[in-house]
């Protein structure tokens, strides 16, 4: 039995990259009339985007999937793929441990994914993880899942050998969209409403095709007409240089906000960890940007409790952090996984101290956070609205073009996706508060 113009379900684990190849794999499934469902005992497909960054991760999916066997006992024909980085990881494996599925794709291979499920269900489990250096998924549509919002993959793949992370092995190495194809991408997003994109690779700014680099991109993305902001993660400190910073600074729509992953305060860490650059040079980024961009905000990603860290590496981590004044930065205690090459290093910190010394730095950027948004107070800012706010139906969510986000009470003449002027008048927790002045006129292409 074909899966055709059935119903599929699709959860996803892990980043935004995950997100985003789900909904790849939603425009394929969508295009050949199949319909979304979110409830998984009425699908006739179930699909698992699996996440590989942490053991925690591939045991959510784990039991995800296993929990899946219930629905294949109700209705036998219900298919179940697994795909994405613990698919890639694992393969083989993952079918002998959970033998109610059928399909095991890692993600070069969506395509046929969309194939076979067009066809006759196989009688034993599918593993397809063959790497593909050229598969980026040119000329597919993914389904947008925000009114206002929409994430993009313009690159996959890393060239990058972070002693730490995994996604080189599972993700292969690095390739790049065509420009054409990317513009075409936004439009058809900006045709269906769409006001902010957020551009997305492993190491978004080493993007480079024949014909243009990553600050071309964005110069050539500012112009289309109707779209508001650009956004981009995450970017390498290694390549970023001074003709982004000045794409940045020239493109209106780009917005004021720089996601850029530090890992460490410590050139000894960093070198450890095979990060490319030094504590010096991502201090001269931040300075380079901070000059030409008025407002930009920052913010991170750092490991703690790397092997070798000692109290003096870790206090130069804080230091930066006080140095830089992040807004937020994405925390964690080192955990070793298999596959990268950090994993037969010895340990050299309990999980205890690993945990203490995270909590230390957790308590440190909440300072700085609040500081930061404390400083805001009193100042307009452009926000984009987004959605209602959670707690309350009368007043809207939206971001700074910095990424701060801000709740205010209804106004007349705004709506989702707007733009509005809002006084800051206060901080809330790690929200900002405030009150709109009026609609901001949309940015001419
Ligand atoms: S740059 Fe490093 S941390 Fe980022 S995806 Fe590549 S190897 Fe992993």
């Amino acid at each position: 039995m074909s899966a055709q113009a059935g119903k599929y379900f699709l959860a996803t684990f892990g980043c935004q990259m995950n997100v985003y190849d789900s909904n790849l794999i939603g425009g394929m499934l969508e295009k050949r009339g199949m319909l979304a469902t979110g409830e998984a005992d009425e699908a006739d497909v179930l699909i698992v985007n699996t996440c590989s960054i942490r053991g925690g991760a591939e045991d959510r999916a784990y039991a995800r999937i296993a929990g899946m066997r219930y629905y294949k006992r109700r209705k036998p024909g219900v298919r179940i793929a697994v795909i994405g980085c613990m698919a890639q990881n694992h393969g083989d494996k993952i079918p002998v441990e959970l033998d109610h599925v059928d399909y095991v794709v890692g993600p070069d291979n969506y395509r046929q994914l969309e194939g076979m499920l067009f066809q006759d269900r196989p009688k034993t489990a599918q593993v397809l993880t063959e790497q593909n250096a050229f598969e980026n998924y040119e000329g597919i549509m993914a389904r947008l899942d925000s009114a206002v919002t929409c994430h993009i993959t313009i690159m996959r793949g890393c060239n990058k050998r972070c002693t730490y992370c995994i996604v080189p092995t599972v993700r292969g190495v690095e390739r790049s969209r065509e420009a054409a194809s990317i513009v075409a991408e936004v439009e058809r997003a900006v045709g269906e409403g769409v006001k902010e994109v957020c551009l997305l690779g492993q190491t978004v700014n080493s993007y480079r095709t024949a014909d243009d680099d990553f600050p071309a991109l964005l110069r050539k993305l500012d112009k289309i007409p109707g779209l508001e902001r650009i956004r981009f993660t995450s970017p390498h400190p290694r390549h970023f240089d001074s003709e982004t910073i000045r794409a940045m600074a020239e493109s209106p729509k780009v917005c004021r906000h720089l996601h850029m992953p530090v890992q460490s305060g410590s050139n000894t860490m960093l070198k450890r960890m095979r990060r490319q650059y030094t504590r010096e040079r991502f201090l001269e980024i931040v300075a380079e940007a901070r000059a030409a961009i008025p407002g930009v905000g920052f913010t991170t990603d750092i490991i703690v409790g790397y092997p070798g860290e000692t109290e003096a590496d870790f206090a130069e981590t804080l230091s930066l952090v006080e140095e830089v004044g992040f807004d937020s930065a994405y925390t964690f205690a080192y955990s070793p996984r298999e596959g990268t090459p950090a994993f037969d290093e010895a340990e050299t910190l309990t999980a205890a101290e690993k945990q203490e010394r995270l909590e230390r730095l957790i308590q440190a950027q909440f300072r700085i956070s609040e500081r930061n948004l404390e400083a805001m107070t009193g100042r307009v800012e452009e926000v984009l609205i987004e959605e209602r706010a959670t707690r309350n139906e009368g007043e809207w969510m939206g971001k700074t073009s910095c990424f701060k986000k801000v709740i205010f009470p209804h106004a007349p003449g705004l709506e989702k996706g707007s733009l509005a002027r809002v006084l800051i008048l206060s901080r809330s927790g790690l929200v900002l508060r405030g009150e709109a002045l009026e609609a901001v006129e949309a940015l001419e292409g």
